[in-house]
């Protein structure tokens, strides 16, 4: 099953009490949110609690965004300690909320060469994963590492590949619109899509076939590749009507989490929409 859902709260629900926005979605039809840790892990362990409540009420389907300042590409033993408290911190937190899945970034190269921000990243990884098993915080918990927009980025899709190969607790978010950014718009047509799905059902482990994570929004895309989430009344790509295509081909169990600027819950109800009436 598909569940469609945005990323936080978009320009018409921000002012309204979080804990409303479960009952919100599920009316709209949505059981799929992501709540952003993005800039700190804020929520307090009553209201993480209650928010859980809400969403189990509601059957919403929850995950989380870990912050933007993790980065696993550092050569630095204290920021890869600091890396270490972040992720307990966001999973402790989740347990509270029932949330499975934590999205997170690799990290940006920082000047150093692909090869060599990579296998650090890999690095750090597998360590930050030895500590999280030995505090037996891994139990139902999937940590979903995100292909990326920019070029400065670790995130292709083979990368993110190769990461979640690393453990059984990883497992990919596929960011449709950075995947798109950073190839310079190479997500065209139908079959683009269905390369991509693809390519992670044939690369990934077994164990690990039809889940991932999705991320789908239209971004704009210089020569550097991301420079800004749109609407889906703006003019940009990549295109959804193509992705939801796409997707009907296959019988994945997969949230997919809207991230427009803005305008991220009528645009998950765009899409749930055409993926309900779409006949292929
Ligand atoms: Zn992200």
């Amino acid at each position: 099953m598909i569940l469609f859902g945005p990323s936080g709260r978009d320009e018409l629900t921000k002012k309204i009490d979080v804990l409303k926005i479960p009952q919100i979605l599920a009316d709209l039809g949505l059981y799929a949110f992501e709540y952003a840790f993005t800039h700190g892990v804020r929520i307090n362990d009553e209201n993480a609690i209650k928010f859980g409540c809400e969403c189990k009420k509601y059957n919403v389907s929850l995950s989380v965004h870990a912050p933007y300042y993790i980065s696993l590409t550092t050569s630095d033993p204290i920021k890869q300690k600091n890396n270490i408290i972040y992720f307990e911190q966001c999973i402790k937190k989740m347990k509270l909320m029932g949330a499975k899945v934590l999205v997170f970034h690799p990290g940006s190269l920082f000047g150093q060469t692909r090869e060599h921000a990579f296998s650090l990243c890999k690095k750090n990884l597998k360590e930050i994963i030895m500590h999280l098993r030995e505090a037996k915080l891994l139990n139902g918990i999937y940590l979903c590492p995100e292909t990326m927009g920019k070029l400065g980025q670790i995130g292709t899709i083979d990368e993110i590949i190769e990461l979640c190969n690393i453990d059984k607790n990883l497992v990919p978010t596929l960011d449709f619109g950075h995947i798109n950014s950073f190839t310079g718009g190479q997500l065209k047509q139908i079959d683009d899509f269905k390369l991509i799905f693809d390519k992670v059902n044939t690369f990934l482990e077994k164990q690990k076939k039809d889940r991932f994570h999705i991320h789908f929004s239209k971004i704009k895309y210089g020569i550097r590749g991301e420079i800004k989430h749109l609407k889906f009344n703006e003019l940009g790509e990549p295109d959804y009507h193509k992705f939801i295509s796409a997707l009907k081909n296959y019988s994945f169990n997969v949230n997919v989490i809207c991230e427009s600027s803005g305008s991220q819950i009528s645009d998950a109800v765009i899409m749930k929409n055409l993926y309900q009436n779409l006949n292929i």
